[in-house]
């Protein structure tokens, strides 16, 4: 499937752990990828600073489903179950 406009939500929920061009210290879950920009897409799509980790989430009907909400709990999830425990 393909990227739903004005969505983003993978790059809202999930925290990620590489460097992001403004944010050095990559970012934690539930915070906006500052490269995010207005229309909810990637500034940095198809350039070589942009997180190896973005380029692996690709569109699925399993992770994106039918709207945001859906995207959001399924992303929270993997963030729970991939997160190590202390
Ligand atoms: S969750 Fe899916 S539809 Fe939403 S921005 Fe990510 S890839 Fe696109
Ligand atoms: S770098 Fe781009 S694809 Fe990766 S989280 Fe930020 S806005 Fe999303």
């Amino acid at each position: 499937m393909d990227c739903r406009p004005n969505c983003g939500v993978c790059c809202i929920a999930p925290s990620i752990t590489s460097p992001i061009p403004g944010m050095p210290d990559g970012k934690p879950a539930g915070v906006r990828c500052v490269q995010l920009d207005a229309g909810n897409r990637c500034r940095l799509f198809g350039r070589p600073e942009r997180p190896a980790f973005c380029g692996g989430l690709q569109p699925s009907r399993e992770m994106c489903g039918a709207d945001t909400g859906h995207a959001m709990q399924w992303l929270d999830r993997l963030e729970r179950l991939t997160t190590p425990t202390p």
